[in-house]
């Protein structure tokens, strides 16, 4: 288990009051507090070191570029995507976001030929299957919605059972021949259900399709193990991993981030630029990662993934697998139905649930009258809410600094939701 006190001692802005009341934050599913190592790692780089990285001919540049690379590799390191040379299967984006509109700005791009025959394999045809599911955030849902709008492709989901789950035992049916691409969430930042996503690898890759996997929510709290899983791709983002804003992560089998034609262009991606003929672009990552990057916080997103993987995936996980089960309590509250997975298996503590008869909004605001932190909403995800007869839903979700105490103040405070709105 983790030191809890340790632990919470790293992140000084939990130690306030909200309202009155001791502050309870429960919602690292939107974004993740910092720890005092990550805050300081941005300063000392501005006070220290800063500079543009690559190219410069100076001493700072070298040591910014020095310490930039370095962080790509550590970040490899948290997902299992370890390479000779340290990070050459990671792309810098601005966000998990940014990380999936590449992926289908590139895919649109090699089908309108860019990239030459190498990148053909990511071309798709007038009724080609894009395959996606119902559990999905709309920075997964959207981009490839629109990739299939442009190429005439046929957008399909994977359904959800009862508990939201994603049913990746339909793979063999859902994903057929005509399949190029399945997307698909490792964890749902709605239900906290972790997908099985073992079956969906393996017919896809028997039919020549390519997985994208979105582990924004899985990376901050499971072990995550790219080159084990066997996907292609992966997005993810630094600031749900306890990391800053504002940079995310793709990551790419080599053989094919070097078939992959780019997708936004500008400066520090081109080998050679000529204004009567088409350039020349460097290789991966650097082909991906057009105009100045965000030093210091990939800096500080290196820093997260040593702290993450200093403290353990494996106790981060049995921790918060603990602080799930508390929250899970809310199930048994009358009026309370929770919208996901109400066992702790197979599962991240993100917890959304439904009040019967008040709306989200209004038991946000009275649960933020006590000091809890919680998100309302439909969480960027409105298909699965669908999928549970809902348009919206509070959610609270844990990070490694939770405790029981915070899931008995969100349980002391939920009861008594309904008498105060009746
Ligand atoms: N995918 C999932 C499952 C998410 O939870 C989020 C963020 O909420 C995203 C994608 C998008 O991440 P970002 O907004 O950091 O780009």
């Amino acid at each position: 288990m983790v030191d809890e006190a340790q632990i919470r001692s790293q992140f000084p802005i939990l130690d306030q009051e909200v309202h009155g009341h001791p502050l309870v934050y429960l919602d690292s599913a939107a974004t993740a507090q910092k720890p005092l190592c990550v805050v300081d790692a941005e300063r000392d780089f501005y006070l220290h070191d800063n500079a543009g990285v690559h190219r410069g001919a100076h001493e700072l540049a070298a040591r910014s570029t020095l310490a930039f690379e370095e962080s790509r590799a550590k970040v490899a390191k948290l997902v299992g995507a370890e390479s000779q040379d340290g990070g050459e299967e990671i792309v810098i984006t601005a966000g998990a976001t940014a990380a999936l509109n590449l992926l289908a700005t590139a895919f649109g791009n090699a089908t309108q030929g860019r990239g030459g025959k190498a990148a053909q394999r990511f071309a798709l045809h007038p009724g080609d299957e894009i395959v996606t599911s119902k559990a999905e955030h709309h920075s997964v849902l959207l981009p490839f919605q629109e990739l299939a709008y442009r190429t005439s492709a046929v957008l399909k989901t994977f359904d959800l059972d009862d508990q939201g789950r994603i049913m990746a035992d339909t793979a063999d049916e859902v994903i057929t021949e005509r399949t190029k691409v399945v997307a698909v969430t490792h964890v749902s930042n709605v239900t906290g259900a972790v997908t099985d996503i073992a079956p969906i690898v393996r017919r896809a890759h028997q039919v020549g399709a390519l997985v994208i996997l979105d582990i924004c929510q899985s990376v901050p709290h499971l072990p995550v193990d790219l080159h084990g899983l066997g996907v292609d791709f992966a997005v993810w983002s630094s600031h749900k991993m306890y990391g800053p804003t504002g940079v995310g992560f793709l990551y790419g089998r080599r053989e094919l981030l070097e078939a992959l034609p780019p997708a936004s262009f500008g400066g520090s991606m081109v080998e050679l630029a000529y204004t009567d003929r088409p350039a020349r672009y460097m290789n991966p990552p650097a082909r991906f990662e057009a105009g100045t990057q965000p030093v210091a916080q990939v800096i500080g997103a290196g820093v997260a993934a040593d702290w993450l993987r200093a403290i353990g995936m494996d106790r981060i996980a049995s921790h918060e697998a603990a602080i799930t089960k508390g929250l899970l309590r809310l199930g048994q509250l009358e009026g309370v139905r929770i919208l996901g997975p109400t066992s702790a298996e197979n599962r991240i503590g993100t917890v959304s649930f439904d009040v019967k008869g008040v709306h989200p909004h209004d038991v946000g605001q009275f649960i933020d009258s006590r000091g809890i932190a919680i998100r309302v909403g439909h969480h960027c995800a409105q298909p699965v809410h669908r999928h549970f007869g809902v348009y919206a839903s509070n959610r609270a979700s844990t990070g490694v600094y939770n405790t029981m105490a915070d899931t008995d103040a969100l349980l002391e405070a939920v009861s008594g939701v309904r008498s105060f709105f009746k």
